[in-house]
């Protein structure tokens, strides 16, 4: 890789527990691997650092050895292997420079973050390890290596301790003293939360264990320490900034949000643009675009018959999300019966809790020729679902930014949300003058109530009916710049503006 510097380029070192194409559970991972590639296409240098799982997918490829760096844990120090992957991004001669932090002990064992029996016990000693690693590939990239870091952009609560090290233990480093730390929040209602007999684990003295800092209700709060650490703090939407700072969206953590004076700045997360492309998508019976949207019919006449359903001419409902309170699908079973009445096909693809995947399958054998419940993640349904249905239902109780509904407008798939954090953000809602001005790219209700949802799909039905205004709700919707580019473009406003404060 070419580390030579453009001048005004930055230098970044991108930190997340999980990272696409290594390894996934969740949103996350997506984000760790699509931003640094972007980055790198803008003209910066980025190195994403990540635990070296036993679930690490290499296709097959060796990593290189860096070098290793020595840690320090609260058993001792240990040593650590820094392993090199390289990520082209298809610009001559670019890459993504990915380090591996290897320590058997903590990392070479099944799943990430949990086991059969629910999280690993020594969370917090693996992600206060972690986080250390990340300072130490820090000053190894910095003195040995000779490559000033500018910038170092953390995620979520498993890498939020690496801004306490740095502010406070290592402050004093003369290798990492100069970097400037953003960490960004993915969802609040995650924090690391450990016994606060735990806190010993982390090496932090013990003065740092206090309401003003670490401790939370008696218990030690990784995000918490990270928030207050922090140069910049910022979320995956400007609603959700908002939000997390009251007592309905905070999760206990809107004191120490709203007392951050600079506030927390909300970007939008991108979507792979070239993964979910109606024009190009490999997962669908027809391919379709903007400009001419046949395909749409054929995608749609082909998920009813996978999913058993009559090929009728009715408005299809897709449904695509982890069943769970946050998604607030519990409020979408319960009108199952009024939209049954009304004559619609709903297609819903999900996990999660028990009760509400009981309550979906027993609704589909109610209502077989109406409703197709696929409780299993399954990608090529999630794209089938998003090209063939005619709408999309997210009813969250919270979303930070939401990927759903971004690919629904993309594939002209009408979204209908909740009104609440990312989602608030990227539909424009339907009404006479949104829609007669061409803005409108889908449909919004308030509060958390059945009855709003209801009403809202009664009018997205009505709306459907006229196929004029709906082909312009359509068109507008697949004319939205969801691409990374937009995404990247604002974090690197967010690094420049912290590194020019130096
Ligand atoms: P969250 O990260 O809160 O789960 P998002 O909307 O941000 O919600 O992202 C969810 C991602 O997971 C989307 O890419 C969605 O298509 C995908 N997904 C969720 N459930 C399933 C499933 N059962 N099968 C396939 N893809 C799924």
């Amino acid at each position: 890789m070419a580390r030579s510097q453009h001048i005004d380029s930055l230098n970044i070192v991108m930190a997340a527990s999980e990272a696409v194409p290594y390894v996934k559970t969740g949103g996350l991972a997506d984000v760790a691997g699509a931003l640094p590639v972007e980055l790198v296409k803008l003209g910066h240098t980025v190195t994403l650092i990540v635990p070296r799982y036993r679930s690490f997918q290499t296709d097959g490829r060796s990593l290189r050895e860096l070098g290793s760096i020595r840690v320090r844990t609260a058993q001792g120090l240990v040593d650590a292997t820094l392993e090199e992957d390289l990520i082209p991004v298809g610009v001559a001669g670019r890459s993504v420079r990915v380090v591996a932090v290897r320590y058997d002990p903590y990392f070479d064992r099944a799943g990430l973050y949990q086991g059969p029996d629910g999280d690993f016990s020594d969370n917090l000693a693996r992600f206060a390890f972690f986080s250390r690693a990340i300072v130490e590939t820090l000053a190894f990239l910095g003195s040995r290596r000779r490559e000033p870091i500018s910038i170092l952009h953390l995620h979520d609560w498993q890498t939020a301790l690496a801004a306490v090290y740095l502010k406070t233990t290592a402050h004093d480093r003369t290798s990492v003293g100069d970097v400037r730390v953003l960490l960004t929040l993915h969802n609040v209602g995650y924090q690391g939360i450990f016994p606060g007999s735990q806190f010993f684990e982390t090496g932090l003295p013990s003065d740092l264990f206090t309401p003003a800092g670490l401790e939370f209700y008696g218990s030690v709060n990784l995000l918490k320490g990270g928030i207050l650490f922090a140069d910049k703090v910022s979320t995956v939407s400007p609603t959700y900034a908002k939000e997390i700072m009251s007592p309905d969206g905070g999760f206990g953590l809107e004191g120490v949000l709203a007392g951050r004076r600079d506030g927390v700045v909300g970007i939008i997360n991108g979507i792979d643009v070239d993964c979910w492309d109606p024009e190009t998508d490999s997962h669908l019976a027809a391919n379709y675009s903007r400009t001419d949207l046949s395909g749409k019919a054929v995608c749609k006449k082909a998920l009813q018959l996978e999913l058993g359903l009559p090929n009728r001419d009715v408005p299809l409902i897709g449904v695509i999300g982890r069943l769970t309170s946050q998604k607030g699908f519990d409020l979408l079973a319960e009108i199952i019966p009024e939209l049954m009445a009304v004559g619609v096909q709903i297609a819903i693809l999900g996990t999660g809790d028990r009760i509400l995947e009981d309550r979906f399958q027993s609704l589909k054998e109610q209502y077989a020729q109406q409703i197709g419940v696929s409780l299993k993640f399954d990608e090529g349904r999630a794209h089938r679902i998003e090209a063939g249905a005619d709408m999309l239902v997210m009813p969250s109780r919270y979303e930070p930014c939401g990927l759903t509904q971004l690919y629904s407008l993309r594939y002209g798939t009408v979204p209908i949300v909740r009104k609440t954090g990312g989602l608030a953000d990227t539909v424009i809602p339907y009404r006479p003058s949104t829609a007669l001005a061409g803005h409108a790219t889908g449909f919004q209700f308030e509060g958390v109530s059945a009855d709003s949802l209801l009403a809202t799909i009664l009018l997205t039905l009505k709306v459907y009916a006229d196929r004029g205004v709906w082909a312009s709700i359509q068109q507008a919707g697949m004319g939205v710049d969801c691409s990374w580019e937009c995404s990247a473009n604002r974090y690197v406003e967010v690094y420049r503006k912290l590194s020019g404060e130096r």
